[in-house]
Protein backbone atom coordinates (compact mmCIF):
# COMPACT_ATOMS: atom_id res chain seq x y z
CA UNK A 1 0.00 0.00 0.00
CA UNK A 2 2.55 2.65 -1.61
CA UNK A 3 -0.12 5.76 -0.50
CA UNK A 4 -0.05 4.74 2.73
CA UNK A 5 3.07 3.74 3.82
CA UNK A 6 4.11 7.36 2.06
CA UNK A 7 1.84 9.13 3.99
CA UNK A 8 3.27 6.96 7.01
CA UNK A 9 6.93 7.79 6.75
CA UNK A 10 5.76 11.73 6.40
CA UNK A 11 4.44 11.18 9.39
CA UNK A 12 7.31 9.55 11.10
CA UNK A 13 9.46 12.41 9.81
CA UNK A 14 8.12 14.66 12.60
CA UNK A 15 8.28 12.69 15.02
CA UNK A 16 11.21 13.29 18.50
CA UNK A 17 12.75 10.84 20.17
CA UNK A 18 10.19 10.46 22.67
CA UNK A 19 11.44 7.90 25.02
CA UNK A 20 14.73 9.73 25.38
CA UNK A 21 12.08 12.46 26.24
CA UNK A 22 10.27 10.43 28.64
CA UNK A 23 13.03 9.26 30.59
CA UNK A 24 14.72 12.67 30.91
CA UNK A 25 11.60 14.00 32.70
CA UNK A 26 11.49 10.23 34.79
CA UNK A 27 14.91 11.36 36.10
CA UNK A 28 13.98 15.10 36.84
CA UNK A 29 16.54 16.25 34.08
CA UNK A 30 13.82 16.88 31.37
CA UNK A 31 12.94 20.25 30.33
CA UNK A 32 9.90 21.89 28.72
CA UNK A 33 10.91 20.84 25.24
CA UNK A 34 10.80 17.35 26.72
CA UNK A 35 6.90 17.76 27.14
CA UNK A 36 6.92 19.05 24.12
CA UNK A 37 8.50 16.38 22.42
CA UNK A 38 5.88 13.85 24.50
CA UNK A 39 2.94 16.04 23.30
CA UNK A 40 4.40 15.96 19.98
CA UNK A 41 4.80 11.80 19.58
CA UNK A 42 1.52 11.65 21.42
CA UNK A 43 0.05 13.45 18.39
CA UNK A 44 2.08 11.90 15.77
CA UNK A 45 0.62 8.45 17.36
CA UNK A 46 -2.63 9.46 17.28
CA UNK A 47 -2.27 10.40 13.25
CA UNK A 48 -0.80 6.91 12.73
CA UNK A 49 -3.58 5.44 14.04
CA UNK A 50 -6.30 7.31 11.98
CA UNK A 51 -3.85 6.73 8.74
CA UNK A 52 -3.51 3.00 9.23
CA UNK A 53 -6.86 1.24 11.50
CA UNK A 54 -8.56 1.11 9.10
CA UNK A 55 -6.39 0.70 5.85
CA UNK A 56 -4.25 -2.02 7.45
CA UNK A 57 -5.71 -5.82 7.38
CA UNK A 58 -2.35 -7.84 8.51
CA UNK A 59 -3.23 -9.05 11.69
CA UNK A 60 0.82 -8.56 13.23
CA UNK A 61 0.46 -4.83 11.80
CA UNK A 62 -3.07 -4.06 13.36
CA UNK A 63 -1.28 -5.52 16.81
CA UNK A 64 1.48 -2.76 16.63
CA UNK A 65 -0.93 -0.58 16.06
CA UNK A 66 -3.40 -1.94 18.42
CA UNK A 67 -0.14 -0.48 20.73
CA UNK A 68 -0.27 3.13 20.05
CA UNK A 69 -2.00 4.27 23.58
CA UNK A 70 -2.44 8.10 23.29
CA UNK A 71 -4.11 9.35 25.96
CA UNK A 72 -6.28 11.99 23.81
CA UNK A 73 -6.55 13.88 27.21
CA UNK A 74 -3.13 13.84 28.25
CA UNK A 75 -2.64 15.38 24.59
CA UNK A 76 -4.86 17.88 25.26
CA UNK A 77 -3.64 18.91 28.44
CA UNK A 78 0.05 19.02 26.82
CA UNK A 79 -1.68 21.33 23.91
CA UNK A 80 -3.57 23.77 26.57
CA UNK A 81 -0.46 23.96 28.76
CA UNK A 82 2.69 24.87 26.50
CA UNK A 83 3.43 27.56 25.28
CA UNK A 84 4.43 27.76 21.64
CA UNK A 85 8.30 28.40 21.77
CA UNK A 86 9.67 26.89 25.08
CA UNK A 87 13.06 27.66 26.65
CA UNK A 88 15.61 25.07 27.17
CA UNK A 89 15.19 25.00 31.00
CA UNK A 90 11.79 25.76 33.07
CA UNK A 91 13.62 27.79 35.40
CA UNK A 92 14.36 31.07 32.04
CA UNK A 93 10.30 30.63 32.12
CA UNK A 94 8.34 31.26 29.21
CA UNK A 95 6.72 27.47 29.01
CA UNK A 96 3.32 28.23 30.02
CA UNK A 97 0.76 29.57 27.15
CA UNK A 98 -1.00 32.79 27.38
CA UNK A 99 -4.62 32.60 28.51
CA UNK A 100 -3.64 29.44 30.49
CA UNK A 101 -4.03 30.54 33.91
CA UNK A 102 -5.42 34.26 34.68
CA UNK A 103 -2.98 35.15 37.70
CA UNK A 104 -0.07 34.16 35.74
CA UNK A 105 -1.24 36.40 33.02
CA UNK A 106 -1.50 39.16 35.13
CA UNK A 107 2.06 38.81 36.72
CA UNK A 108 3.73 38.57 33.41
CA UNK A 109 1.76 41.80 32.59
CA UNK A 110 3.12 43.79 35.31
CA UNK A 111 6.35 42.27 35.01
CA UNK A 112 6.51 42.69 30.95
CA UNK A 113 5.18 46.62 31.19
CA UNK A 114 7.39 47.48 34.15
CA UNK A 115 9.52 49.65 31.70
CA UNK A 116 6.28 51.75 30.62
CA UNK A 117 5.97 52.64 33.87
CA UNK A 118 9.08 53.63 35.49
CA UNK A 119 8.88 55.53 31.99
CA UNK A 120 5.67 57.15 32.93
CA UNK A 121 7.30 57.68 36.55
CA UNK A 122 10.07 59.46 35.26
CA UNK A 123 7.89 62.35 33.18
CA UNK A 124 5.77 62.60 36.10
CA UNK A 125 9.17 64.06 37.95
CA UNK A 126 10.29 65.65 35.25
CA UNK A 127 6.94 67.73 34.98
CA UNK A 128 6.99 68.26 38.72
CA UNK A 129 10.07 69.09 39.40
CA UNK A 130 10.65 70.95 35.84
CA UNK A 131 13.91 69.43 35.36
CA UNK A 132 13.69 67.95 31.84
CA UNK A 133 17.09 66.09 32.24
CA UNK A 134 15.79 63.92 35.01
CA UNK A 135 16.21 60.60 34.10
CA UNK A 136 15.36 57.44 35.92
CA UNK A 137 18.43 54.64 35.52
CA UNK A 138 18.95 51.14 36.62
CA UNK A 139 22.14 49.08 37.95
CA UNK A 140 22.87 45.71 39.83
CA UNK A 141 24.15 47.93 42.88
CA UNK A 142 21.29 50.62 43.40
CA UNK A 143 18.31 48.85 41.23
CA UNK A 144 16.33 51.76 40.26
CA UNK A 145 17.48 55.93 40.95
CA UNK A 146 16.84 58.99 39.72
CA UNK A 147 19.71 60.77 37.83
CA UNK A 148 19.87 64.46 38.27
CA UNK A 149 22.91 66.62 37.09
CA UNK A 150 24.72 68.74 39.55
CA UNK A 151 23.07 71.73 38.23
CA UNK A 152 20.00 71.42 38.58
CA UNK A 153 20.11 70.08 42.33
CA UNK A 154 18.38 73.31 43.38
CA UNK A 155 15.36 72.10 41.77
CA UNK A 156 15.19 68.88 43.47
CA UNK A 157 11.95 67.96 45.01
CA UNK A 158 11.70 67.37 48.60
CA UNK A 159 10.56 63.91 49.22
CA UNK A 160 14.19 62.89 46.78
CA UNK A 161 15.89 60.45 49.21
CA UNK A 162 19.66 61.08 48.28
CA UNK A 163 21.42 57.74 47.51
CA UNK A 164 25.13 58.50 45.69
CA UNK A 165 26.66 61.14 44.36
CA UNK A 166 28.88 60.81 41.34
CA UNK A 167 31.49 62.96 39.38
CA UNK A 168 28.55 64.97 37.91
CA UNK A 169 24.93 64.25 39.39
CA UNK A 170 23.60 62.99 42.47
CA UNK A 171 21.25 59.94 42.67
CA UNK A 172 17.84 59.62 44.49
CA UNK A 173 15.60 57.34 45.09
CA UNK A 174 11.89 57.79 46.49
CA UNK A 175 9.21 55.68 48.26
CA UNK A 176 6.89 55.76 45.26
CA UNK A 177 10.07 54.18 43.04
CA UNK A 178 10.57 52.36 45.50
CA UNK A 179 7.44 50.15 45.61
CA UNK A 180 6.96 50.23 42.06
CA UNK A 181 10.47 47.98 42.03
CA UNK A 182 9.06 46.00 44.63
CA UNK A 183 5.87 45.02 42.03
CA UNK A 184 7.93 44.88 39.25
CA UNK A 185 10.35 42.12 40.98
CA UNK A 186 7.48 40.44 42.83
CA UNK A 187 5.38 40.21 39.77
CA UNK A 188 8.72 38.26 37.69
CA UNK A 189 9.36 36.22 40.80
CA UNK A 190 5.59 35.29 41.25
CA UNK A 191 4.79 35.07 37.80
CA UNK A 192 8.23 31.98 37.80
CA UNK A 193 6.91 30.15 40.75
CA UNK A 194 3.24 30.04 39.10
CA UNK A 195 4.99 28.81 36.01
CA UNK A 196 7.00 26.30 38.15
CA UNK A 197 4.03 25.58 39.89
CA UNK A 198 1.70 24.60 36.41
CA UNK A 199 5.06 22.84 34.81
CA UNK A 200 5.32 20.44 37.81
CA UNK A 201 1.81 19.76 37.80
CA UNK A 202 2.02 18.93 33.53
CA UNK A 203 4.88 16.46 34.60
CA UNK A 204 3.28 14.52 37.39
CA UNK A 205 0.27 13.99 34.78
CA UNK A 206 3.09 12.95 32.02
CA UNK A 207 4.27 10.44 34.16
CA UNK A 208 1.22 8.54 35.29
CA UNK A 209 1.12 7.62 31.63
CA UNK A 210 4.78 7.15 31.61
CA UNK A 211 4.11 3.53 30.85
CA UNK A 212 1.74 3.83 27.73
CA UNK A 213 3.60 6.37 26.24
CA UNK A 214 7.12 3.73 26.28
CA UNK A 215 4.44 1.52 24.77
CA UNK A 216 3.42 4.10 21.92
CA UNK A 217 6.82 5.20 21.24
CA UNK A 218 8.05 1.44 21.13
CA UNK A 219 5.15 0.80 18.59
CA UNK A 220 6.14 3.90 16.33
CA UNK A 221 9.37 2.99 15.96
CA UNK A 222 8.29 -0.60 14.53
CA UNK A 223 6.05 1.23 12.26
CA UNK A 224 9.07 3.50 11.69
CA UNK A 225 11.32 -0.14 10.71
CA UNK A 226 8.76 -1.65 8.97
CA UNK A 227 7.87 0.96 6.74
CA UNK A 228 11.57 1.93 6.05
CA UNK A 229 12.21 -1.66 5.01
CA UNK A 230 9.22 -1.82 2.69
CA UNK A 231 10.36 1.31 1.47
CA UNK A 232 13.80 0.03 0.53
CA UNK A 233 11.69 -3.45 -0.64
CA UNK A 234 10.29 -1.76 -3.43
CA UNK A 235 12.55 0.68 -4.50
CA UNK A 236 15.29 -1.68 -4.75
CA UNK A 237 13.48 -4.37 -5.53
CA UNK A 238 13.85 -7.00 -3.00
CA UNK A 239 11.89 -10.25 -3.01
CA UNK A 240 9.89 -12.07 0.32
CA UNK A 241 12.29 -14.82 1.24
CA UNK A 242 10.79 -18.06 2.01
CA UNK A 243 12.38 -19.27 5.38
CA UNK A 244 11.46 -22.90 7.03
CA UNK A 245 13.41 -24.64 9.92
CA UNK A 246 15.58 -26.58 6.82
CA UNK A 247 19.01 -26.05 6.28
CA UNK A 248 18.50 -24.87 2.95
CA UNK A 249 20.22 -21.80 1.58
CA UNK A 250 19.62 -20.90 -1.85
CA UNK A 251 20.34 -16.91 -3.42
CA UNK A 252 19.33 -16.61 -6.84
CA UNK A 253 20.97 -13.59 -8.28
CA UNK A 254 21.50 -12.03 -4.61
CA UNK A 255 23.52 -8.65 -4.45
CA UNK A 256 25.24 -6.88 -1.75
CA UNK A 257 22.35 -4.31 -0.56
CA UNK A 258 24.51 -1.36 0.14
CA UNK A 259 27.52 -1.38 -2.63
CA UNK A 260 24.82 -1.98 -4.81
CA UNK A 261 23.55 1.78 -3.55
CA UNK A 262 26.55 3.27 -3.64
CA UNK A 263 27.51 1.78 -6.96
CA UNK A 264 24.33 3.24 -8.65
CA UNK A 265 25.24 6.50 -6.92
CA UNK A 266 28.60 6.59 -8.12
CA UNK A 267 27.32 6.06 -11.60
CA UNK A 268 29.71 3.01 -11.45
CA UNK A 269 27.32 0.66 -13.39
CA UNK A 270 25.02 -2.25 -12.64
CA UNK A 271 25.73 -4.33 -9.37
CA UNK A 272 26.17 -7.99 -10.63
CA UNK A 273 23.72 -10.57 -8.86
CA UNK A 274 25.33 -13.39 -8.05
CA UNK A 275 23.66 -17.07 -7.00
CA UNK A 276 24.64 -18.97 -3.89
CA UNK A 277 23.31 -22.60 -2.97
CA UNK A 278 24.68 -24.11 -0.01
CA UNK A 279 23.28 -27.35 -0.36
CA UNK A 280 24.53 -31.27 0.44
CA UNK A 281 27.89 -31.74 -1.64
CA UNK A 282 28.43 -28.26 -1.69
CA UNK A 283 27.73 -26.86 1.77
CA UNK A 284 30.83 -24.99 2.44
CA UNK A 285 32.11 -22.84 -0.90
CA UNK A 286 35.42 -22.23 -0.96
CA UNK A 287 35.65 -19.21 -2.76
CA UNK A 288 39.07 -18.35 -4.79
CA UNK A 289 39.71 -15.76 -7.38
CA UNK A 290 41.90 -12.26 -7.93
CA UNK A 291 42.04 -9.62 -6.10
CA UNK A 292 39.29 -6.86 -6.05
CA UNK A 293 36.84 -9.44 -8.07
CA UNK A 294 34.02 -8.99 -5.23
CA UNK A 295 35.04 -12.50 -3.08
CA UNK A 296 34.12 -9.89 0.25
CA UNK A 297 31.66 -8.33 -1.43
CA UNK A 298 29.44 -11.98 -2.38
CA UNK A 299 30.46 -13.03 1.44
CA UNK A 300 28.52 -10.42 3.10
CA UNK A 301 25.86 -9.66 0.90
CA UNK A 302 25.12 -13.65 1.70
CA UNK A 303 25.73 -12.81 5.29
CA UNK A 304 23.45 -9.60 4.94
CA UNK A 305 20.84 -11.49 2.86
CA UNK A 306 20.54 -13.99 6.34
CA UNK A 307 20.14 -11.17 8.66
CA UNK A 308 17.36 -9.50 6.37
CA UNK A 309 15.34 -12.50 6.18
CA UNK A 310 15.36 -13.19 9.81
CA UNK A 311 14.66 -9.28 10.63
CA UNK A 312 11.38 -9.88 8.62
CA UNK A 313 12.94 -7.90 5.87
CA UNK A 314 12.56 -8.32 2.16
CA UNK A 315 15.72 -9.41 0.83
CA UNK A 316 18.14 -8.07 -2.38
CA UNK A 317 18.11 -11.11 -4.71
CA UNK A 318 15.77 -12.65 -7.27
CA UNK A 319 14.67 -15.46 -5.23
CA UNK A 320 15.51 -16.75 -1.66
CA UNK A 321 15.14 -19.70 0.27
CA UNK A 322 16.70 -19.26 3.95
CA UNK A 323 16.52 -22.31 6.54
CA UNK A 324 16.46 -20.55 9.83
CA UNK A 325 20.04 -20.25 10.93
CA UNK A 326 20.91 -20.13 14.56
CA UNK A 327 24.08 -17.95 14.64
CA UNK A 328 25.93 -15.75 11.96
CA UNK A 329 29.40 -15.73 12.21
CA UNK A 330 31.73 -13.64 10.00
CA UNK A 331 35.60 -12.74 9.99
CA UNK A 332 36.57 -10.00 8.17
CA UNK A 333 38.64 -7.62 7.61
CA UNK A 334 42.02 -7.08 9.33
CA UNK A 335 41.73 -4.85 13.20
CA UNK A 336 44.07 -5.29 16.11
CA UNK A 337 43.14 -4.58 19.66
CA UNK A 338 46.77 -3.42 20.73
CA UNK A 339 45.54 -2.14 24.31
CA UNK A 340 44.61 -5.42 25.67
CA UNK A 341 47.91 -6.73 23.72
CA UNK A 342 46.30 -8.52 20.63
CA UNK A 343 48.25 -8.11 18.01
CA UNK A 344 46.26 -8.18 14.06
CA UNK A 345 46.96 -11.70 13.35
CA UNK A 346 46.53 -12.54 17.07
CA UNK A 347 42.81 -10.87 16.89
CA UNK A 348 42.37 -12.95 13.43
CA UNK A 349 42.55 -16.14 15.22
CA UNK A 350 41.16 -15.13 18.78
CA UNK A 351 37.76 -14.62 16.70
CA UNK A 352 38.50 -18.02 14.16
CA UNK A 353 38.93 -20.04 17.33
CA UNK A 354 35.40 -18.31 18.95
CA UNK A 355 33.65 -19.47 15.41
CA UNK A 356 35.11 -23.06 15.66
CA UNK A 357 34.08 -23.44 18.96
CA UNK A 358 30.63 -22.32 18.63
CA UNK A 359 29.31 -22.85 15.01
CA UNK A 360 26.93 -25.60 14.66
CA UNK A 361 24.73 -27.45 11.77
CA UNK A 362 22.92 -24.70 12.05
CA UNK A 363 24.67 -21.85 11.64
CA UNK A 364 25.93 -19.89 8.46
CA UNK A 365 29.73 -18.88 8.78
CA UNK A 366 31.54 -16.64 6.80
CA UNK A 367 35.63 -16.25 6.45
CA UNK A 368 37.32 -13.75 4.69
CA UNK A 369 41.44 -14.79 3.85
CA UNK A 370 42.01 -16.61 7.27
CA UNK A 371 45.75 -16.81 7.90
CA UNK A 372 46.79 -13.83 5.69
CA UNK A 373 48.93 -11.92 8.52
CA UNK A 374 51.25 -14.67 9.47
CA UNK A 375 53.73 -16.41 7.45
CA UNK A 376 52.75 -18.29 3.78
CA UNK A 377 52.55 -21.65 4.96
CA UNK A 378 51.82 -20.81 8.19
CA UNK A 379 48.88 -19.52 6.86
CA UNK A 380 48.04 -21.68 4.30
CA UNK A 381 48.15 -24.88 7.32
CA UNK A 382 46.30 -23.17 9.25
CA UNK A 383 43.60 -22.20 6.37
CA UNK A 384 43.66 -25.76 5.39
CA UNK A 385 42.87 -26.51 9.09
CA UNK A 386 39.92 -24.24 9.73
CA UNK A 387 38.30 -25.22 6.22
CA UNK A 388 38.63 -29.23 7.15
CA UNK A 389 37.75 -28.45 10.58
CA UNK A 390 34.11 -26.77 9.54
CA UNK A 391 33.21 -29.39 6.90
CA UNK A 392 33.99 -32.14 9.17
CA UNK A 393 33.02 -30.95 12.79
CA UNK A 394 30.64 -27.52 12.69
CA UNK A 395 29.38 -29.54 9.48
CA UNK A 396 27.85 -25.40 9.33
CA UNK A 397 26.82 -23.72 6.23
CA UNK A 398 29.50 -21.30 4.75
CA UNK A 399 31.74 -19.84 2.51
CA UNK A 400 35.55 -18.95 3.06
CA UNK A 401 37.24 -17.08 0.38
CA UNK A 402 40.70 -17.13 0.14
CA UNK A 403 43.92 -16.50 -2.03
CA UNK A 404 45.60 -19.89 -1.12
CA UNK A 405 44.48 -21.28 -4.57
CA UNK A 406 46.20 -25.03 -3.30
CA UNK A 407 43.41 -25.59 -1.00
CA UNK A 408 40.83 -26.20 -3.79
CA UNK A 409 42.87 -29.83 -3.48
CA UNK A 410 40.72 -30.61 -0.36
CA UNK A 411 37.42 -31.30 -2.52
CA UNK A 412 39.29 -34.42 -3.20
CA UNK A 413 38.76 -35.51 0.55
CA UNK A 414 35.67 -33.29 1.66
CA UNK A 415 32.79 -34.62 -0.52
CA UNK A 416 30.71 -31.44 1.04
CA UNK A 417 33.38 -28.72 -0.40
CA UNK A 418 32.43 -26.59 -3.23
CA UNK A 419 35.33 -24.96 -5.46
CA UNK A 420 33.96 -21.39 -6.79
CA UNK A 421 35.56 -18.58 -8.06
CA UNK A 422 35.26 -15.00 -9.26
CA UNK A 423 35.02 -14.63 -12.85
CA UNK A 424 37.67 -12.34 -14.82
CA UNK A 425 38.61 -11.92 -18.50
CA UNK A 426 42.32 -10.83 -19.47
CA UNK A 427 42.19 -8.94 -22.65
CA UNK A 428 45.17 -7.01 -24.30
CA UNK A 429 46.85 -7.53 -21.39
CA UNK A 430 44.28 -6.02 -19.24
CA UNK A 431 42.38 -7.80 -16.34
CA UNK A 432 38.39 -6.90 -16.78
CA UNK A 433 36.35 -7.94 -13.66
CA UNK A 434 33.21 -9.67 -14.26
CA UNK A 435 32.29 -9.68 -10.80
CA UNK A 436 30.16 -13.17 -11.78
CA UNK A 437 30.66 -16.16 -9.43
CA UNK A 438 31.85 -19.22 -11.57
CA UNK A 439 32.58 -22.94 -10.59
CA UNK A 440 35.81 -24.71 -10.03
CA UNK A 441 38.43 -22.69 -8.23
CA UNK A 442 40.98 -19.70 -9.25
CA UNK A 443 44.33 -20.17 -9.77
CA UNK A 444 45.98 -16.61 -10.03
CA UNK A 445 44.92 -13.78 -7.95
CA UNK A 446 46.36 -10.81 -10.37
CA UNK A 447 47.60 -9.20 -7.57
CA UNK A 448 50.46 -7.61 -9.48
CA UNK A 449 47.84 -6.69 -11.79
CA UNK A 450 45.86 -4.68 -8.50
CA UNK A 451 48.59 -3.22 -7.52
CA UNK A 452 49.45 -1.35 -10.19
CA UNK A 453 45.42 -0.15 -10.34
CA UNK A 454 46.21 0.93 -7.08
CA UNK A 455 49.58 3.08 -8.76
CA UNK A 456 51.93 1.53 -7.31
CA UNK A 457 55.42 2.93 -8.76
CA UNK A 458 56.06 1.30 -11.83
CA UNK A 459 59.32 0.18 -11.41
CA UNK A 460 58.25 -1.76 -8.29
CA UNK A 461 55.39 -2.87 -10.36
CA UNK A 462 57.79 -4.22 -12.29
CA UNK A 463 60.19 -6.06 -10.22
CA UNK A 464 57.30 -7.33 -9.09
CA UNK A 465 56.49 -9.03 -12.28
CA UNK A 466 60.07 -10.58 -12.47
CA UNK A 467 59.85 -11.79 -8.79
CA UNK A 468 56.46 -13.25 -9.43
CA UNK A 469 57.70 -15.08 -12.98
CA UNK A 470 60.44 -16.35 -10.61
CA UNK A 471 58.57 -17.52 -7.93
CA UNK A 472 56.32 -19.49 -10.24
CA UNK A 473 58.54 -21.19 -11.88
CA UNK A 474 60.50 -22.69 -8.50
CA UNK A 475 59.62 -25.74 -8.83
CA UNK A 476 62.35 -26.21 -5.19
CA UNK A 477 62.13 -25.84 -1.63
CA UNK A 478 58.90 -24.16 -1.35
CA UNK A 479 56.96 -26.19 -3.58
CA UNK A 480 58.36 -29.89 -2.00
CA UNK A 481 57.27 -28.26 1.60
CA UNK A 482 53.83 -27.16 -0.43
CA UNK A 483 53.08 -30.13 -1.59
CA UNK A 484 54.21 -32.03 1.62
CA UNK A 485 52.22 -30.23 3.83
CA UNK A 486 48.98 -31.52 1.91
CA UNK A 487 49.83 -34.81 1.25
CA UNK A 488 49.78 -35.01 5.03
CA UNK A 489 47.01 -37.16 6.39
CA UNK A 490 43.14 -35.87 6.50
CA UNK A 491 42.18 -35.89 10.86
CA UNK A 492 39.47 -38.90 11.82
CA UNK A 493 36.34 -37.55 10.80
CA UNK A 494 34.73 -38.45 13.52
CA UNK A 495 36.37 -36.24 16.54
CA UNK A 496 33.95 -35.53 18.93
CA UNK A 497 33.29 -31.26 18.63
CA UNK A 498 34.61 -29.70 21.61
CA UNK A 499 31.38 -28.00 22.23
CA UNK A 500 29.60 -31.60 22.61
CA UNK A 501 32.00 -32.81 25.05
CA UNK A 502 31.51 -29.35 27.22
CA UNK A 503 27.63 -29.12 26.54
CA UNK A 504 28.02 -33.21 28.33
CA UNK A 505 30.44 -31.46 31.21
CA UNK A 506 28.24 -28.48 31.92
CA UNK A 507 24.97 -31.00 32.14
CA UNK A 508 26.29 -32.70 34.89
CA UNK A 509 27.36 -29.72 36.53
CA UNK A 510 24.65 -28.79 39.75
CA UNK A 511 25.13 -25.18 40.74
CA UNK A 512 22.92 -25.23 43.69
CA UNK A 513 25.52 -28.39 45.30
CA UNK A 514 28.73 -26.67 44.17
CA UNK A 515 31.01 -24.54 46.75
CA UNK A 516 32.96 -21.53 45.19
CA UNK A 517 35.98 -23.60 45.10
CA UNK A 518 34.60 -26.76 43.63
CA UNK A 519 32.66 -23.94 41.04
CA UNK A 520 36.28 -22.71 40.24
CA UNK A 521 37.38 -26.21 39.69
CA UNK A 522 34.56 -27.37 37.32
CA UNK A 523 35.63 -23.86 35.16
CA UNK A 524 39.70 -24.83 35.14
CA UNK A 525 38.26 -28.48 33.80
CA UNK A 526 35.69 -27.02 31.03
CA UNK A 527 38.54 -24.74 30.17
CA UNK A 528 40.94 -27.84 29.23
CA UNK A 529 37.60 -29.76 27.16
CA UNK A 530 38.49 -26.51 25.26
CA UNK A 531 41.72 -25.60 24.49
P1 LIG B 1 40.42 -8.62 -2.33
O1 LIG B 1 40.84 -10.03 -2.57
O2 LIG B 1 41.39 -7.63 -2.88
O3 LIG B 1 40.00 -8.32 -0.93
P2 LIG B 1 37.70 -9.02 -3.25
O4 LIG B 1 37.67 -10.12 -4.26
O5 LIG B 1 37.30 -9.37 -1.87
O6 LIG B 1 39.10 -8.33 -3.26
P3 LIG B 1 35.70 -6.97 -3.12
O7 LIG B 1 36.35 -6.14 -2.11
O8 LIG B 1 34.55 -7.80 -2.72
O9 LIG B 1 36.80 -7.85 -3.85
O10 LIG B 1 35.19 -6.10 -4.35
C1 LIG B 1 35.91 -5.06 -4.93
C2 LIG B 1 34.98 -4.06 -5.59
O11 LIG B 1 34.33 -4.63 -6.70
C3 LIG B 1 33.84 -3.63 -4.67
O12 LIG B 1 34.20 -2.51 -3.93
C4 LIG B 1 32.71 -3.32 -5.62
O13 LIG B 1 32.72 -1.96 -5.99
C5 LIG B 1 33.00 -4.16 -6.82
N1 LIG B 1 32.07 -5.32 -6.85
C6 LIG B 1 32.14 -6.42 -6.08
N2 LIG B 1 31.14 -7.28 -6.37
C7 LIG B 1 30.44 -6.72 -7.37
C8 LIG B 1 29.28 -7.12 -8.13
N3 LIG B 1 28.69 -8.30 -7.90
N4 LIG B 1 28.82 -6.28 -9.07
C9 LIG B 1 29.43 -5.11 -9.29
N5 LIG B 1 30.52 -4.68 -8.63
C10 LIG B 1 31.03 -5.46 -7.68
Amino acid sequence: NSAKRHEVREQLKQLPDVERALSRLSLGRGGPRDAQAILVGLKTAQALRETLYDAIENPALKNVLGALVPSDALVAQLEKTLADELPLQARDGGVVRAGFHAALDEFRNLRDHGKQRIAALQAEYQTQSGIATLKIKFNHVLGYFIEITNSHQSKVPAEFIHRQTVASALRYTTTTLGELERNLKDAADKALALEQEIFGALLQAVLAQASHITTTARAMAQLDVLAALAHLAQKQHYVRPKMDDGLAFEVEEGRHPVVEIHRAKAGEGAFIGNDCALAAGERLWLLTGPNMAGKSTFLRQNALIVLLTQMGSFVPAKRAHIGVVDKLFSRVGASDDLARGRSTFMVEMVETATILHQATERSLVILDEIGRGTATFDGMAIAWAVVEYLHNTNKCRGLFATHYHELNALRENLPHLGAFHMQVKEWKGEVIFLHTVGRGGADRSYGVHVAKLAGLPTAVVARAQEQLAWLEQKPVQAKQAELALFDAPAPAVSEPPASNLLAAALAELEPDEMSPKSALEAIYRLKKLIS
